[in-house]
């Protein structure tokens, strides 16, 4: 096939730059902070279920303690009446003896309520700790997959422009060769998928290391400066 000495050097350079531009896009395709945040996601997904177990456990424990303070508002303000009740029953012996024995009741629930609020307040205590915990955990994980996307981000723009740029210089460095040299070198890039160029190494093709025999190797060389592997059907300059 003909062919200068320039297209030779043209065609390995954009050799070079198709094989920089296939890795950097399957680069871009796994950077390991796209799997990373995708894993964190998950991750997050999971903490953010327990927290909503523990907002309706909260709930709970509210609810009961404000039915312990509402009931404990009531009977403080039945004890004050009752006292009032004795102070004005004077010297009526009966009547002092029944408040008095009401008051007794009422002091006595108010009693286990305090206790009962206590308790309460422990399990609201506790879940409040394990809620802070959980919350804690999920603002670490936004955090990092904000540290890691931003990462992400600058390295795939940074692959995205080696891409831009080899495109450009390839685009000069075919229109630069034989229009159809340029032909032949894209349809075999296609069919080969990567390499589509090497160079004849002695009687061995550069790419796939087939030792060219005889005929072949004649005729190969016939085509000089740049043929065709029988065996890969890679283009290979001869020299
Ligand atoms: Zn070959």
């Amino acid at each position: 096939m003909q062919a200068d000495l320039q297209d030779l050097e043209a065609l390995l350079e954009i050799q070079k730059i198709d094989l920089d531009t296939i890795q950097a896009t399957k680069k871009r395709v796994e950077l390991p902070q796209r799997i990373e945040v995708m894993r964190l996601r998950k991750k997050r997904g999971e903490i953010q279920g327990k927290l909503d177990q523990v907002h309706e456990l909260q709930k709970k424990a509210d609810a009961e303690m404000t039915i312990v303070e509402d009931e404990d508002r009531s009977l403080a303000e039945k004890q004050e009446r009752a006292q009032q009740l004795i102070d004005a029953s004077g010297s009526d012996y009966r009547k002092v003896e029944s408040h008095s024995r009401e008051m007794a009741g009422v002091m006595k629930r108010r009693e286990t309520l305090a206790e009962k609020r206590v308790e309460v307040q422990a399990q609201l205590d506790k879940i409040k700790g394990v809620r802070d915990q959980l919350e804690g955990a999920i603002a670490a994980s936004e955090a990092k997959e904000a540290s890691l996307r931003a990462a992400f981000e600058g390295e795939d723009s940074a692959l995205a422009e080696q891409i831009r740029a080899n495109t450009a210089r390839r685009d000069e460095l075919m229109a630069s060769i034989a229009p159809e040299l340029a032909r032949t070198y894209k349809k075999t890039a296609e069919k080969t998928g990567g390499v589509a160029i090497g160079k004849l190494d002695g009687e061995t093709c550069g790419v796939c290391r087939t030792h060219i025999e005889g005929g072949h190797l004649i005729s190969l060389r016939a085509q000089a400066p740049i043929g065709t592997c029988p065996v890969c059907k890679r283009l290979l300059v001869i020299e």
